[in-house]
């Protein structure tokens, strides 16, 4: 009779061995998943408070199977993060964003800034910021427009090589939000004299039942983002009664399935071009 914890061990190496597939799949099907336009944006909305208008919109990014099945962009971001492919995906990504953001433009759709996620691996490239600006030149869109999303995680590795890469985004005029904020450990006090302009407060950070303390602890938060020159934007806003609160609290903008799941490009033009721009 096998005791539990053989068990456990049991289930244990086949998660192991589950996991070393998947990362062999993804490091071999990532390239012609590029090539052959599996891998894509959805446009997931973020509205302003207290108004609830279009304010941006975040590009997630999606990979369909030929087979038809989908991948979660919280299991392969990392693999393709580890196998050192993360900046290939997020330059796709980049210019995904910006096909579709001049589409709109040019169709008078409404120009709203389009925020997108970069590993940190694209920001240890050298050249991303030249070749970013040389990016937006090409498709005549101002840098204004483009948010570049980083996650908290990030400001754990080289700090100072993470901020000269985003100063240099900055100066040309991207705008830096840190996303996954209150995830990890690091404080405002750290972004303070950051190149950032926005925190996106992580999903996690809201609770089902907020409590008296909670609020207070949300309304010093915001305060003190403000007082450096910070918006503020939460993500994963479900219910009504978060959005209450946040409100309250001064929070800047709000991005959650609330308002809108991501979205495929159709949806999302409809939602633009259906007054929620202006
Ligand atoms: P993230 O940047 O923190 O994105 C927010 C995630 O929360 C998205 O998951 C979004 O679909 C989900 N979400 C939105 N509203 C709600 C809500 O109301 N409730 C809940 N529970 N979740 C909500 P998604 O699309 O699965 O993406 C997961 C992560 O994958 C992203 O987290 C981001 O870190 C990464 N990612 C996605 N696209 C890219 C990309 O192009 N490049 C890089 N480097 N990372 C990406
Ligand atoms: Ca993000
Ligand atoms: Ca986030
Ligand atoms: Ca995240």
């Amino acid at each position: 009779k096998r005791g539990a914890g053989e068990r456990r061990t049991l289930t244990y190496h086949r998660g192991l061995r589950e996991e070393a597939l998947f990362f062999q799949d993804v490091v071999r099907e990532f390239a012609p998943a590029l090539r052959d336009g599996l891998i894509g944006p959805r446009f997931q909305p973020i509205v302003s408070y207290p108004g609830g208008s279009v304010a941006g919109v975040e590009v997630l990014a999606r990979w369909k199977h030929a087979e038809g099945g989908r991948t979660d962009p919280s299991r392969f971001v990392p693999v393709l993060e580890e196998a050192g492919f993360a900046a290939e995906l997020d330059m796709h990504m980049v210019v995904r964003a910006l096909v579709h953001l001049k589409g709109w433009v040019d169709r008078g759709l409404g120009t709203v800034p389009v925020s997108v996620n970069l590993s940190r691996s694209s920001l240890r490239a050298p050249g991303l910021p030249d070749r970013m600006t040389a990016l937006l030149d090409a498709y005549r869109l101002p840098s204004s427009l483009i948010c570049l999303e980083v996650s908290e995680e990030a400001w754990s590795s080289d700090p100072a090589q993470l901020k000269a890469a985003l100063s240099r985004l900055r100066d040309a005029g991207f705008s830096i939000a840190v996303d996954d904020f209150g995830a990890g450990a690091t404080s405002l006090e750290d972004l303070a004299g950051s190149p950032v302009d926005v925190i996106k407060i992580d999903k996690s950070f809201l609770r089902s039942q907020m409590s008296e303390r909670d609020g207070m602890v949300v309304k010093s938060l915001v305060r003190l983002a403000h007082d450096l020159g910070l918006a503020v934007v939460v993500e994963g806003v479900e219910t009504e009664e978060q959005a209450l609160f946040l409100k309250e609290a001064g929070v800047d903008r709000a991005q959650g399935y609330l308002y809108a799941p991501p979205l495929d490009r159709a949806s999302f033009e409809a939602l633009l071009g259906g007054g929620g721009s202006e």
